[in-house]
């Protein structure tokens, strides 16, 4: 006899929104485009729209809020307080809240508020149509942001604000533009419906999709097409990594509007404080992910024992790197105690690291053409 688990009850609100904004998408939005047209400003106020929601939630709510990754100046934060109040996406109180949940015990199906353990749907939209235990807030975990005076007023005055700015600012904008019902349809409706599902992607299909480039400890992934659909939010195995730094896309040629947007209030005196994990860190992350697929490989081939030793030597001499940078770091950490750095010190050390840093990155190589053989 199987025993049927009991579902939590059903969250009819929130579940009759999200039905509304598709079904209006997907057939109104449409129709009245066939019918009588978008005007060029109509687009542009959705693409506005859609690109501050996008960038509060990334670089607000996301990078600079539940992650502490930059400082910015108060100028910044009430605009992202405000234009990420329009995400329909709570407050940036409970979303910190229950985002730290995800990293702190992210695939935990009893704990990770979306867990990809439960599945694509539960984790992109199905998590928030019941009343699960799991997402239930906790707010033990943001005791910083119960200190930030514009995060405070944001929850609290959460509703009238995002009802504005969803319903309000809409209706004005029509009104003002002379296009009603197209400026309340495409930047009204279809923005947030555009908005919420890409934003959703982060939770549910880059835990699923993409390369685990610096981890298998979880399931996050790494997609280039992610990023383009969410302003950078795509390289989500190294975001699961490396939490603490700002950026997401960390090569010049990886799309993170998100990265370049906090550099750009960086350059005009709005953020500071940017943190970056030593790249020693990134290479060493990498560098163990290659050791693990080479393995791998290994196991399942029939090459001779010289390539076995080869790997074998290779590993060694990688951990010999890392202790090497880890002595490293504790030598600078007695000096900056002891106040001894001078100019030289510095130099030598900064060189000694980029030495190690070298050697990872050499190392890499190696072994990526070791593993096209092993891949024979
Ligand atoms: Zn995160
Ligand atoms: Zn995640």
């Amino acid at each position: 006899m199987t025993t049927q688990v009991k579902k939590p009850p059903l969250l009819f609100s929130t579940g009759f929104m999200f039905a509304a904004t598709a079904l209006i998408s997907l057939i109104v939005v449409p129709w009245y485009g066939f019918a009588h047209g978008y005007s060029a400003t109509t687009w542009g106020i959705f693409g506005l729209f859609w690109l501050l929601n996008g960038l509060s939630i990334t670089a607000g709510y996301h990078r600079l809020w539940a992650h502490s990754t930059y400082k910015a100046h108060p100028v910044l934060r009430w605009f992202l307080a405000i234009w990420g109040a329009q995400a329909l996406q709570n407050s940036i109180l409970v979303w910190s809240a229950q985002h730290r949940h995800h990293h702190k015990y992210v695939d935990q199906n009893d704990k990770d508020p979306y867990s990809a353990g439960k599945g694509l749907w539960y984790s992109h939209i199905g998590w928030m149509l019941r009343d699960y235990p799991s997402a239930e807030t906790d707010f033990k975990n943001v005791p910083d942001l119960k200190r930030d005076t514009i995060v405070m007023w944001q929850h609290r005055w959460y509703w009238p604000l995002t009802a504005f700015m969803n319903i309000g600012l809409p209706i004005l904008l029509g009104w003002v533009s002379g296009e009603f019902w197209g400026v309340v349809l495409l930047a009204g409706v279809f923005r947030l419906f555009v908005a919420h599902h890409l934003t959703f992607l982060i939770n549910s299909l880059a835990h699923f999709w993409g390369k685990q480039t610096y981890t298998e400890k979880n399931s996050a992934r790494d997609s280039w097409v992610l990023a383009l659909l969410t302003w950078g939010e795509g390289y989500h195995n190294f975001h699961h990594m490396f939490q603490n730094d700002y950026r997401n896309g960390i090569r010049w040629w990886q799309f993170d509007l998100t990265k370049w947007f906090i550099n750009v209030c960086r350059i005009s005196g709005l953020a500071w404080g940017l943190r970056r994990v030593p790249k020693f860190r990134i290479l060493r992350a990498r560098l163990s992910m290659d050791f693990v697929r080479a393995e791998r490989k290994l196991q399942n081939s029939q090459l001779e024992q010289k390539w076995k030793t080869l790997i074998e030597k290779e590993y060694l001499q990688f951990k010999n790197t890392i202790h090497e940078w880890q002595e490293l770091q504790a030598e600078r950490a007695n000096d900056v105690g002891e106040k001894l750095i001078n100019r030289w010190h510095k130099t030598a050390f900064h060189t000694h690291a980029k030495e190690l840093e070298y050697r990872l990155k050499m190392q890499r190589r190696r072994i990526a053409l070791l593993s096209i053989t092993l891949g024979k």
